[in-house]
């Protein structure tokens, strides 16, 4: 049936991370909006490292959905199902939809207020701080920041890094794994490779066992593997088979899920072939507010998502990065000053209409 001129399309949301966040600031004038997300606030996933050994950082770092999406309705719950027209929540209420994105990217489970969340990261600091010896467990980008984070702001610490896979940072090339290797070397971090942690929650007197046959003395320790992929409440769902073997969604050229006509998926959630990362998140963000103004203006054209240069980032302290952009490696205050400063903090923020 037809919309009744002057009533506005609905377009529901489902999470509140960069992709869903960016959306919904951006169509809230065009369509009634709705944005579903269980914590309150949208957290500025690359800058969470930063507010373990600063935690005022994250008073700019974590946004009230409210603050940023004031002509929207904000739904604090989880989405638990789909049907065709409607999104299950676990509080019982069904979300009805003319359109809907999907951008759950992953699972944070950790703190559902601002307040929370920022008396977390105060703890996490005073572990930090009363700490002599600190054990971070994964070498992927969480635990390279931390490992930076720690080694800059509290240089007598010890810390050892223990990663099962041979090389740190897989996600990119081996020029960068050696660099960084070769960089928190430097900085006394101790880096264990091809070896993995098998007592890390039953430690005795503070001495962690290796897989590989070694003991590690620490006072507390961070496990730092990435969290999981919240796609597991579309297992039930009408899109149950369009979610891939590591349970991404698929999505064709125009970002529309599989074989639908107005349900679109964005951002980490999506089984798009290109490195996971948040300015590409935003790119996605940017077709499917595209899409669905022409859909509701009529038009039969959709725009095409083209994957964006691949350009990854990792800091390394408050004033160093290593970085790979378009294949090309650097280590140092170069891409530092693209990133460890201010962590694109003030950028992230305007792009949501506040102050930086
Ligand atoms: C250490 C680190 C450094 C990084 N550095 C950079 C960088 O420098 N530049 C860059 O571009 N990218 C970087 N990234 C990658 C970037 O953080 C991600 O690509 C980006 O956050 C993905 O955004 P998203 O919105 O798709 O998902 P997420 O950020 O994972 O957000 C998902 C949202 O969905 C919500 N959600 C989950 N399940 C449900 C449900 N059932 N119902 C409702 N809501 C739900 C969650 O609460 C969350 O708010 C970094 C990542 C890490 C870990």
């Amino acid at each position: 049936m037809a919309t009744p001129i002057g009533i506005k399309k609905r377009v529901v949301i489902v999470g509140g991370g960069i992709a869903g966040s960016v959306l919904a600031y951006n169509l809230q004038h065009h369509a009634d909006v709705y944005l579903i997300d269980p914590k309150e606030y949208f957290e500025i996933a690359w800058a969470s490292l930063r507010c373990m050994v600063e935690p005022s950082f994250a008073e700019r770092s974590l946004i009230n959905h409210r603050e940023y999406v004031k002509n929207a309705t904000v739904i604090t719950a989880y989405a638990v199902g789909v049907t065709p027209n409607e999104v299950r929540t676990n509080q019982g209420r069904g979300v009805p939809f003319d359109y809907l994105v999907i951008a759950t990217g992953h699972d944070d489970r950790t703190a559902f207020t601002k307040t929370e969340k920022i008396s977390r990261y105060r703890m996490e600091q005073n572990k930090i701080k009363s700490a002599n010896s600190i054990l971070i467990v994964g070498g992927g980008p969480v635990g390279v920041e931390l490992a930076g984070e720690i080694a800059v702001d509290f240089p007598g610490k010890k810390i050892t890094l223990v990663h099962r896979g041979g090389r740190l940072l897989e996600f990119v090339g081996e020029k960068v794994s050696n660099k960084t290797l070769k960089w928190l070397r430097k900085k006394n971090v101790e880096v264990v490779l091809g070896d993995s942690v098998t007592n890390l929650n039953s430690s005795t007197n503070g001495v962690y066992k290796t897989s590989g046959g070694r003991s590690i003395r620490a006072d507390i320790h961070f496990l730092c593997i990435g969290k999981p992929l919240a796609s597991s409440w579309l297992k039930e769902s009408v899109l149950r088979d369009r979610l891939d073997e590591r349970g991404r969604l698929k999505v064709d050229a125009n970002l529309r899920v599989e074989r639908c006509r107005n349900i679109f998926a964005i951002g980490d959630i999506t089984d798009i072939p290109e490195m996971k990362q948040g300015y590409l998140a935003q790119m996605h963000a940017g077709v499917v507010e595209k899409n669905i103004k022409s859909m509701i203006a009529g038009k039969e054209k959709l725009d095409a998502y083209k994957t964006g240069m691949q350009m990854a980032i990792v800091s390394l302290g408050r004033s160093e990065a290593v970085a790979q952009i378009s294949g090309v490696t650097m280590i140092g205050c170069i891409p530092g000053k693209m990133k460890s400063e201010d962590l694109y903090v003030g950028k992230t923020r305007k792009t949501l209409g506040l102050r930086s």
